[in-house]
């Protein structure tokens, strides 16, 4: 971790509870925080690494909280059968290619969503992976492109059934492993929660071992729940309740755990995600390509359940995310005036919050104390950037600009759109292309 860095002279759009806009100001960052944020003279004699933002917007980092890593393989990949439903999607294409991944795929698919994440200013990610053929190890593979690129990262193991008893129970000990190795680890930037695929692919029995096997390790869960109508179907044949109920009654419901999608859940449910605190984090781009229909965003927020935003590997930038989030809103309602308050507070304000818990850290404000986790666009504004507005020029100016310089904990992974690593990006994707080349060919 760098000592020190000041960014200089930057428009500073702070964000947070207080979101203002500072002309002219710059941003000191000391042992990973943000010391101080004050007009560009203020700070004098200053020896560190230096950034000149003038004429570009400074920003929190974003954060994507829930995405799939090895989905980066399926780019360009055309041989899959056409699917008619969700269940045919899972079928023929991510249940095929998760099946086929070796832990050295698993790695370089995270190089590959990191890097692109990094040229997106998205520096924090709560990330669902899964690999059947190749599961103990397989965080460890990721972790270690965590740390070679330099952002943070929440890693699990999507537990399931659907391989059979041996593949579920190598599922439990990758989960358990990684938790304990991050517990032991005293940095911040890697950690775990147990994860579980969804309520359809897990028996009783398996998510009872899942459930005391977390609450032992005091950690919360993150699972897909009721992505299509089918997820709710099994439930009520199979189990005589509906996914949130059932989850609620193995106690892997909480203020720790994550519920991805909620698209088909009840008012019920809804209240029982809001009693329990449980974080449901919204994919509307990845919803509307599986054709699984559009989460009551607007309902859940209104009955006190905190909604944030993922892309679900879909991409890794968070304001072409923010944007969908809110034309689907805009067609669910069939209303244009609703759901812009609910969608970007999923993304400013509660991702930091879900992030928040998870790493310890506070997050989505450039303020004292905070992370020093950093976005610089070269966005020179067309019409007045005010405190009142900034959330029009997030939707509709600066989502349409390519992130200048990403900088986590005060290190620079990238500078004016040069990545600050030591890795050598075209080495990585020739690797890439070759290892998805017969990845392709497994399937
Ligand atoms: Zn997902």
């Amino acid at each position: 971790m760098p000592d020190s860095l000041l960014i200089e002279n930057g428009t500073v759009l702070t964000l947070g509870r207080n979101s203002r806009v500072l002309p002219r100001h710059s941003v000191l960052i000391e042992k990973g925080l943000v010391a101080k944020v004050v007009p560009k003279q203020a700070i004098k004699n200053f020896r560190g690494k230096r950034i000149n933002a003038t004429g570009k917007v400074v920003l929190p980092g974003f954060i994507n909280a829930h995405t799939h890593f090895y989905s980066s393989f399926a780019r360009g990949l055309t041989r899959t059968k056409s699917a008619k439903n969700f269940n045919e999607v899972l079928k023929n294409l991510w249940w095929r290619l998760d099946s086929a991944l070796t832990t050295e795929d698993c790695y370089y698919s995270a190089l590959i969503a990191l890097l692109d994440s990094i040229r997106h200013g998205t520096t924090t990610l709560i990330d669902h992976h899964a690999s059947p053929g190749a599961v103990a190890g397989s965080l460890g593979a990721i972790e270690r492109a965590v740390r070679e690129t330099g952002l943070q990262a929440c890693l699990c193991y999507e537990l399931s059934d659907r391989d059979g008893a041996r593949i579920a129970k190598e599922g439990l000990a990758e989960n358990a492993r990684f938790i304990r190795q991050c517990r032991q680890q005293k940095d911040s930037r890697v950690k775990a929660l147990f994860g579980l695929h969804a309520s359809f692919t897990i028996s009783d029995a398996t998510m009872e071992k899942a459930a005391t096997l977390g609450h032992e390790l005091r950690t919360g869960f993150h699972i897909h729940v009721a992505e299509a109508q089918s997820d709710q179907d099994w439930a009520l044949r199979h189990h005589g309740k509906r996914v949130v109920e059932r989850l609620k009654k193995f106690e892997i419901l909480g203020p720790r755990s994550i519920t991805a999608h909620c698209i088909h859940v009840n008012r019920h449910e809804m209240d029982l995600l809001a009693e329990t605190r449980t974080a449901v984090v919204h994919n509307p781009q990845s919803n509307m390509n599986n054709a699984v229909g559009v989460a009551n965003v607007i309902e859940l927020a209104r009955r006190g359940v905190l909604v944030g935003l993922g892309t679900d590997a879909m991409t890794t930038n968070m304001l072409e995310e923010l944007r969908v989030a809110l034309w689907g809103q805009h067609l669910r309602a069939e209303n244009p005036s609703l759901g812009f308050d609910e969608v970007t507070s999923a993304l400013f304000a509660n991702n930091p919050r879900i992030a928040g818990s998870v790493f310890g850290l506070r997050f989505g404000e450039i303020c004292e104390g905070a992370a020093g986790d950093i976005a610089i666009f070269d966005y020179d504004p067309p019409t007045p950037l005010e405190g009142g507005n900034v959330l029009g020029h997030l939707v509709f100016g600066i989502s349409q600009t390519a992130a200048d310089t990403t900088i986590v904990g005060g290190r620079v992974l990238m500078e004016n759109r040069k990545l600050a690593l030591n890795l050598d990006e075209a080495r990585v994707n020739a690797r890439a292309r070759e290892l998805a080349k017969n990845l392709w060919k497994r399937m």
